[in-house]
């Protein structure tokens, strides 16, 4: 396809200091750039606008002292009633041969319910960070779907396991899985899983299922087979996803993402809890064992490894509570609502 010219919009909310807004400002540029594979040799030209409470530097300024050697333009938005504030707009024309993307970062995309009713909100990060339930607090207070994607991969490893199958081995697992059945059912908000319409929601939370999860998480064939399930689900309502690539492969275009997580000494603590509570005989040490093995499996894997998107707002839990979480993250997308 030829290059033609395009325009890229981008938004981001700053703090009214020449710190804040020169970060800010170059940070939007570098991740249009990234996002839409264009350098400053592409640019025609590139026209930022603020609203009035962010005028401490201009962000023509910060982008040129940046080493950007493009026309470049700054102006201030009229006030607007209702308008998000703090904000700085960039407005990018460039050649490009690719689809537009457009960039919204913390938490500046102005989500008006008559312009976009859906959206959704992906939700990353390693095992134990208390993703599912800040996703289902958070799905509960807005109102939206949440999906827990994690119990696609435990209903796979289960059946992995129920047929004796070896789950890193990629050619056992594909003749295991090839006529698999992994659906969705909700009940008042709740999500079961149905692995060949048998809900298995129950059966799912074991050590020995995590494990066959996280391994056969690595093989192609598996994430293939999740995928346009966990699309399908996000096109027609708003939704909030939690897993390991939501925000770079699944949903790469989400609106809100969040990068949730902390220590491995914290989030094996928490399952300890967890599973001593249900009477499941397991050592701390023992659990331990298992986030480190499951993260490092999940961060190495070829196939859309666990790792932060660029855009995303990472979230250390390690001294926060679940509240804390679930209103943090509430409060970005209410905000921006
Ligand atoms: O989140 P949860 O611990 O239930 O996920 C089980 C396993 O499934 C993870 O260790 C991970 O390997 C895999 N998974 C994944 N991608 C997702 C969700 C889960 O690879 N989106």
């Amino acid at each position: 396809m030829d290059k033609k010219i395009v325009s890229v919009r981008g938004a981001i909310t700053a703090q009214n200091t020449v710190k804040s807004i020169t970060e800010c400002s170059v940070r939007l540029i570098d991740a249009i750039y990234l996002r839409n594979g264009i350098s400053d040799d592409d640019v025609v030209n590139v026209t930022f606008s603020l609203t009035d409470d962010v005028t401490a530097f201009y962000p023509a300024r910060a982008v040129r002292e940046a080493g950007h050697n493009v026309p470049l333009f700054s102006t201030l938005e009229p006030k607007i009633d209702g308008a998000l504030t703090s904000c700085i707009r960039v407005l990018v024309t460039c050649y490009s041969d690719k689809p537009v993307r457009n960039v919204y970062l913390n938490g500046a995309r102005v989500l008006r319910p008559d312009l976009c009713a859906v959206y959704s909100v992906a939700l990353d990060g390693p095992s134990g960070a208390g993703k599912s339930t800040v996703a289902k607090a958070v799905a509960k207070k807005l109102g939206i779907t949440y999906l827990d994607t994690g119990a696609l991969y435990r209903a796979l490893g289960l059946k992995l396991i129920n047929f004796s199958v070896p789950s890193d081995d990629p050619k056992a697992v594909e003749k295991c899985l090839k006529n698999v059945q992994v659906g969705i059912k909700y009940t008042d908000g709740v999500q079961s899983v149905l692995l060949d319409g048998e809900d298995v929601s129950g059966k799912i939370r074991t050590p020995e299922v995590s494990m066959a999860a996280s391994n056969c998480s690595a093989i192609p064939y598996v994430r293939e087979k999740l995928l346009s399930l966990q699309r399908d689900i996000a096109k027609s309502q708003s939704v909030i996803l939690d897993g390991r690539d939501i925000g770079t492969v699944v949903l790469p275009e989400s609106e809100f993402k969040f990068y949730l997580t902390a220590s491995p000494e914290e989030r094996a603590r928490r399952r300890y809890e967890e599973l001593k509570a249900k009477g499941e005989k397991v050592t701390f040490e023992g659990v331990l064992e298992d986030v480190n093995k499951r993260d490092k499996n999940d961060m190495t894997r070829k196939i859309a490894p666990l790792k932060k998107s660029y855009d995303a707002i990472e979230v250390n839990s390690d001294n926060m509570t679940a509240d804390e979480v679930i209103d943090y993250v509430v409060g970005i997308i209410a905000e921006a609502l």
